[in-house]
């Protein structure tokens, strides 16, 4: 799981990240409104907590912005306790909770695990597309009439794609998205993990392929072969 902290106090921002990160999560903090919807607008992260006072634009113009984007990223706001309207505003913006500062490790951590069971609960235990379906709790790739099971980089790299489909993702958002930015020496292992999903889809007859956008990245599109790397 990949949460994305946009806090401008260095000193909170850092010791969410240090509680996040002892619990398991990958976390990536910013530090200003404009650097929270770029990082928001990579669609990679599984969850933010955004701060609604930031310098350039306001986590609540983060969150407007996000949202009319597309992104549906769960987006928890992190309010001073007289930001009432804000709270409001922000709930009415499309944000899916908030927490009051100053809260305590418990109380964040709580909130995420509710937001994660939340969405795992909405989320659909199998994402299809064309004639292909995806089990997550098997991480079984089903075709018409087969199925394999992937490997748990393959499936994450799939379901992200598939998620995306008719979309680009370049090979930094592939690469963050499974391996993360610290990562950067597993950045080869992409196309690697691209051929074996080819090759799985391939397998399952799969009416759908993973098309190489030259010098950008890849995209899922129905149709088409699975050939090459
Ligand atoms: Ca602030």
């Amino acid at each position: 799981m990949r949460i994305l902290i946009v806090e401008d106090e260095i000193e909170i921002a850092d010791g969410i990240k240090t509680i996040l990160e002892k619990e398991g999560y990958q976390t990536d903090a910013v530090y200003d409104g404009l650097s929270g919807l770029d990082e928001l607008l990579s669609n990679i992260y599984d969850l933010a907590l955004l701060d609604i006072m930031l310098p350039k634009i306001s986590g609540l113009d983060v969150l407007r912005s996000a949202r009319n984007s597309g992104i549906d990223t769960p987006i928890i706001l992190l309010t001073a306790r007289s930001q009432t309207e804000d709270k409001i505003i922000g709930l009415d913006s499309g944000a899916d909770d908030y927490l009051t500062k100053p809260f305590d490790a418990g109380e964040l951590l709580a909130r995420i695990r509710a937001r994660f069971r939340r969405r795992d609960n909405v989320i659909t235990q199998s994402l299809s597309f064309a004639d292909i379906r995806l089990e997550q709790s098997s991480m079984k790739l089903y075709g018409r009439e087969r199925s394999v099971k992937l490997a748990k980089k393959e499936y994450q790299l799939l379901e992200y794609l598939l998620v995306n489909h008719g979309c680009i993702l370049t090979r930094n958002m592939l690469v963050a998205k499974i391996w993360g930015y610290d990562d950067q020496a597993e950045y080869n292992q992409l196309d690697v993990y691209i051929s074996f999903v080819r090759k799985k889809l391939k397998f399952v007859s799969a009416n759908i392929s993973i098309v190489t956008e030259k010098g950008v990245g890849y995209s899922l599109q129905a149709g088409g072969k699975n050939d090459g790397i």
